[in-house]
């Protein structure tokens, strides 16, 4: 079984009749209403206005992979929620960046850049393109698949150079884009997919619905993959593993120990 928890700002769609009229309960419900027919999937859902926007220790340390999805309110998501989701990760939690979490504070911590990008929103056509057809994210895929209206979000990409690029989207004005790319980041895996523009129907694409399924599958870390312990305060090694003469003199590390 994994543990999957869906994290949505939920603006738009109570703001905006047309995103609302699209996604009536929510993109993280929408999300999870087609990720709950696989049994494998025990999904639960956190949203910005809850306390701790719903990520609480208990939630975050029974989660095994996160789905983000963030646009109006990145800078509403709190410093010290920002900082636990990370040390998650780094302890081998999935994070699955859809869309306009490209700009969420959690991405940009996990990159170390700003992660901007060209953009433009007039319903282009978007064809995503499978650049690693045996990968697991691509699984059941063809060649390629169409999104019929996407926002366009074209090259540069500010980000570090990916582990590895699953998929580059082209759109019908031109552009291009890298569309999914993965990351490791300490013993946690990061896949950041582009499609979701909340104004168009985007995750109604079953192209779209099978890679968020299949990159579940792909960042979440099974119990028999080894992970290593980062835990600070176990890190000096008190004796050497060659026996040495000691050099030099010492100095105070302080709570840095
Ligand atoms: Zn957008």
């Amino acid at each position: 079984m994994i543990n999957v928890t869906i994290w949505n700002e939920f603006i738009h769609e109570k703001n905006d009749s047309n995103v609302k009229e699209i996604y009536p309960q929510g993109i993280h419900n929408y999300l999870k209403t087609f990720l709950k027919i696989d049994k494998g999937l025990k999904i639960r859902t956190a949203v910005l206005d809850e306390k701790e926007h719903g990520l609480d220790d208990q939630l975050l340390s029974k989660t095994d992979v996160l789905i983000w999805w963030g646009h109006k309110a990145h800078d509403q998501v709190q410093d010290r929620v920002v900082d636990k989701v990370q040390k998650r990760i780094l302890q081998g939690m999935g994070l699955l960046v859809l869309h306009s979490g490209h700009h969420s504070k959690i991405f940009k911590r996990m990159m170390g850049t700003n992660a901007n990008l060209r953009w433009a929103e007039r319903g282009e056509r978007e064809r995503i393109w499978v650049c690693d057809p045996g990968h697991p994210i691509s699984k059941g895929l063809g060649e390629y698949f169409d999104i019929e209206m996407a926002e366009m979000y074209g090259e540069p990409f500010q980000v570090p150079a990916p582990d590895e690029t699953v998929f580059i989207s082209w759109f019908e004005g031109g552009e291009v884009f890298r569309s999914g790319l993965c990351y490791k980041r300490g013993n946690g895996r990061i896949f950041y997919f582009r499609p979701g523009h909340e104004s168009y129907p985007v995750y109604h694409n079953k192209d779209v619905q099978r890679v968020i399924l299949n990159s579940i599958y792909w960042l979440h870390k099974n119990k028999d993959e080894g992970s290593w312990d980062d835990d600070l305060s176990k890190l000096e090694r008190k004796t050497p593993i060659e026996e040495i003469q000691i050099k030099g003199s010492h100095v105070d590390h302080g709570d840095k120990k």
